[in-house]
């Protein structure tokens, strides 16, 4: 049976979806005004974990993850600059092809991850009405006032505002600190409309019934996960920072205006941190992307196994090395599978571990034990092969590409490695390396061995 740990109930509780055989998935997509940073990918991984576990447990997932392509403000606090228009002066492009640019490149990582895609991904600027019409029923039940910079959420108003992240406000109120805003009535009421300012056009901003402008960044989830998965739905998911604020505030409006829950579970993945504890984050300018990891031969896969070693509700600190040991771990399984005999009946008693690790909260670093577990056992290469390949529609390493197919060097990078030995032997240094920038060139490397080279793919 499969468990999960549900924030909102702060305890692992075995999962039921709402209509058998099918699970509804909402999951906070990227804000695209720059590429995304291997933390988000982290949560995205996470989150394709979630959905591949549930898939092996057959039930059939609906995901929808948006793509946030319209002005959230650089601060929480809804101050501050608008994130797509600053990203829009940064590269002197409108924030129109921004967002058309950095959703190309965000898809692009999915991919290089084997992040298995979402049904839906609907963008905010499509979904201006739908958010319109969200407000509209909120300001009917008096939970919207007007401030001179737009229209606020009334958080006074309910009784079990912040219950997510089990906040005191009370305490939070005594020791708040002097309020940007002092036309709002509490410093944690949030925008659900944000106006444009007087005299000035902005790139982005449409017409409402309130004025000029645009949405606040947490209406846009409330109103598409209802659009395309009703409500409530099964799973709302994203990272651990969307607990306090995002997912609070998409609570209060959704169950304010239909009066029921918005979602069931909720999920949150823990973050990637660099270094003593600093977080990684696209507006502080410290960030690493996919491509960064690529440039230095590292394939994305790598990463993506790095990931699976660390449980999600854990933070995982980021450091080469650790990187270089999941890249010389994926090489070493690939180096393995490729010798393998077409996969027949598979080992049942680590198929049993398995299901139970993965069904245990997700606990993949127990699983990919059993699969090495599984790889240093006695059992045949097709037996092997057939539970590998079953586990990896979880794990998403991309076996089947590799099981059974032995490397076939081509003839070429051979005379290119004989030549690069002799260099060597001349001490001609300089020539052995371009013979070595050729090789690579070709998806190859040479791995110098006790007795002469061995020639590997490079995987990626
Ligand atoms: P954003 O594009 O900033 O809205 O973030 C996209 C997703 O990445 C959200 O689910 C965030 O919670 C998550 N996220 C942001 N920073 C990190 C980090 N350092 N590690 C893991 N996830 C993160
Ligand atoms: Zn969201």
């Amino acid at each position: 049976m499969l468990s999960i740990y549900n924030t909102l109930a702060r305890k692992k509780e075995p999962f039921h979806p709402l209509i058998k055989g099918h699970v509804s998935l909402y999951t906070c997509g990227p804000t695209v005004y720059n590429f995304a940073h291997i933390g988000n990918l982290r949560t995205y991984v996470f989150e394709d974990i979630l959905k591949r576990v549930l898939q092996y447990n057959e039930l059939k997932v609906k995901h929808v993850m948006n793509i946030t392509d319209v002005g959230h403000l650089t601060s929480d606090a809804d101050e501050g600059e608008d994130k797509m228009e600053k990203g829009a002066a940064r590269e002197g492009k409108t924030a129109w092809n921004i967002a058309k640019f950095y959703t190309a490149a965000f898809k692009k990582d999915l991919k290089l991850l084997n992040i298995l895609p979402a049904d839906k991904m609907p963008r905010a600027t499509d979904h201006i009405k739908e958010q319109i019409a969200l407000i509209k029923i909120l300001e009917k039940k008096s939970f919207a006032y007007r401030t001179s910079d737009g229209i606020y959420f009334d958080t006074g108003k309910l009784t079990d505002y912040g219950k997510l992240a089990a906040q005191n406000f009370e305490d939070k109120k005594a020791g708040a600190r002097v309020e940007v805003n002092k036309e709002k009535h509490a410093p944690w009421d949030f925008a659900l409309w944000k106006f444009s300012p007087k005299g000035a056009k902005r790139q982005m901003e449409w017409k409402s019934p309130w004025g000029v402008g645009f949405p606040g960044w947490h209406i846009e989830c409330s109103a598409m996960s209802r659009a395309y998965l009703g409500q409530p739905f099964d799973i709302h998911c994203g990272g651990i920072d969307h607990i306090a604020i995002h997912h609070t505030n998409e609570i209060a409006q959704s169950e304010v205006a239909y009066d029921t829950p918005l979602a069931r579970v909720w999920m949150h993945g823990e973050f990637v941190v660099i270094g003593e504890q600093e977080k990684m984050a696209k507006s502080a300018g410290n960030f690493l992307t996919l491509n960064a990891l690529v440039k230095k031969s590292f394939s994305p896969l790598a990463y993506r196994y790095l990931l699976l070693g660390t449980h999600y509700r854990s933070p995982l600190a980021f450091s080469f090395e650790a990187l270089q040991g999941a890249q010389n771990a994926l090489d070493a399984i690939y180096d393995d599978v490729r010798g393998f005999e077409k996969p027949r009946i598979g080992c049942a008693e680590f198929e049993e571990k398995f299901k139970t690790a993965v069904n245990d909260d997700l606990n993949i670093p127990k699983a990919l034990s059993v699969m090495w577990n599984l790889m240093k056992s006695a059992y045949p290469s097709h037996a092997k092969a057939q539970s590998l390949l079953k586990f990896d529609t979880v794990l998403g390493l991309g076996l089947a590409r590799v099981l059974g197919h032995p490397l076939r060097i081509p003839a070429r990078v051979h005379a290119l490695a004989q030549a690069r030995e002799k260099a060597r032997a001349a001490r001609d240094w300089a020539g052995s390396d371009s013979l070595r920038i050729q090789i690579k060139k070709m998806g190859y490397h040479i791995e110098d061995a006790p007795k002469g080279y061995k020639i590997k793919k490079t995987h990626s």
